[in-house]
């Protein structure tokens, strides 16, 4: 047998799945670490889910609608009251989760020889998406304060002529959403080399903006290498379904439709997003009070004498600690469960109930205290 099994690719050896620590609720009854919206959905809701799955079951002998025309037109009319305007069908693609729908854009628009660029602190997974598609990675920084400076953006587009730019907006980890003129001035710039690259703007957080905050959806008739992602799993309450989606240029989405699996949309998939956008007012009803807690969460810290970067997302990103580790640890031993990530010194808290809240500022104030 050769002394290298099993024979995996070069820069992928000894390299750890992706993931944040996973604790059982027995370990840590308060889980604030990933983002997920703490409302389930209602009973109700629930109910026409498992039916509408129930009605897919009998079915299920035969492949699903590779096209899957019912769900697009079901989440281009959602788009259309979530920020877009104008958005048709042919410019709507569904994967499983965005994070599938960003690697089927890399698949499409990356690749060797081209570069994908993004600007730190941002999205863990997208450095694993370009490893995986064989894609140069690229990464700038933002400023001090989690603003992108734009001229700097801009001119860093120009030198590496990116095929794909990938834009959080709310940033993940830092909750900051990007002016328009940030998204155009690199939508234009990218525009302006051969072949050009696409500019994604990661939506994941949209629906959790700010009054006054746009969403990107509003600039898809200004600019044809703009694509918006979303998704089900966070304001939509609906993360163990795995849909997420797009928004873009017909022709973007055509082009997906050559690197998808045959099939990938299963149709319990298909049928529980269909059924979960019937409840669309009810799953996302939550939402507001998540923005009311989010923003009451960002006082408190500063209250405390942290630094807090502004959200406009379900989590805060605060700090600085000199030993973060030690902080996140003294809260697990609280039974409360944050993600170490960002900026060394910085730590982020998921906004949950107003109940998990309260036990999260009363174990940091432990922790605090102990550990001064
Ligand atoms: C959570 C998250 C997603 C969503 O991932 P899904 O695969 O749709 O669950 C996408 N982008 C960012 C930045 C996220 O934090």
């Amino acid at each position: 047998m050769s002394r290298t099994f099993p024979p995996l690719r070069e820069e992928l050896r000894g390299i750890e799945p992706y993931g944040a620590p996973q604790l059982s609720l027995e370990q840590a009854p308060v889980q604030l670490n990933v983002n997920e919206n703490p409302y389930g959905p209602s009973p109700e809701a629930a109910a026409d889910i498992a039916r509408a799955v129930g009605e897919a079951a009998v079915s299920l002998n035969r492949y699903p609608d590779r096209e899957f025309v019912e769900l697009r037109d079901a989440l281009t009319a959602y788009l259309n009251t979530s920020g877009g305007t104008g958005i048709t069908p042919d410019m709507v693609w569904a994967a499983n989760g965005s994070n599938e729908v960003m690697l089927q854009l890399l698949q499409a628009f990356g690749g060797p020889g081209r570069v994908a660029l993004s600007f730190a602190p941002t999205y863990s997974m997208y450095p694993e998406y370009a490893r995986d598609t064989s894609t140069q990675w690229v990464v700038g920084h933002r400023a001090e304060d989690f603003s992108l400076d734009l001229d700097a953006a801009r001119a860093m587009v120009l030198e590496r002529k990116p095929s794909v730019v990938l834009l959080p907006s709310p940033n993940n980890p830092t909750g900051t959403a990007l002016p328009p003129e940030a998204v155009a001035m690199l939508c234009e710039a990218a525009a302006s080399y051969e072949p050009g690259g696409i500019v994604v703007v990661d939506e994941a957080y949209g629906e959790f903006r700010r009054a006054g905050t746009p969403s990107a959806l509003e600039m898809l008739g200004a600019h044809r290498n703009l694509v918006v992602t979303r998704t089900m799993s966070k304001a939509f309450a609906l993360a163990g379904a795995r849909l997420g989606y797009l928004a873009a240029d017909p022709a973007i989405c055509d082009a997906i439709r050559v690197v998808r699996l045959p099939y990938h949309l299963s149709a319990v998939t298909q049928a529980t997003a269909l059924a979960a956008l019937r409840h669309a007012p009810e799953l996302l009803g939550r939402v507001d009070d998540l923005r009311v807690e989010r923003d009451a969460t960002v006082v408190w810290l500063r209250e405390q004498g942290l630094e807090v970067a502004d959200s406009d997302a379900n989590f805060v990103l605060f700090g600085r600690f000199a030993d973060r580790h030690a902080t996140w640890q003294g809260l697990v031993d609280q039974g409360v469960l944050i993600r170490e990530t960002g900026p060394d010194g910085w730590l982020r808290v998921s906004i949950g109930t107003a109940e998990e809240m309260a036990a999260f500022r009363q174990a940091l104030t432990h922790v605090t205290k102990e550990q001064a």
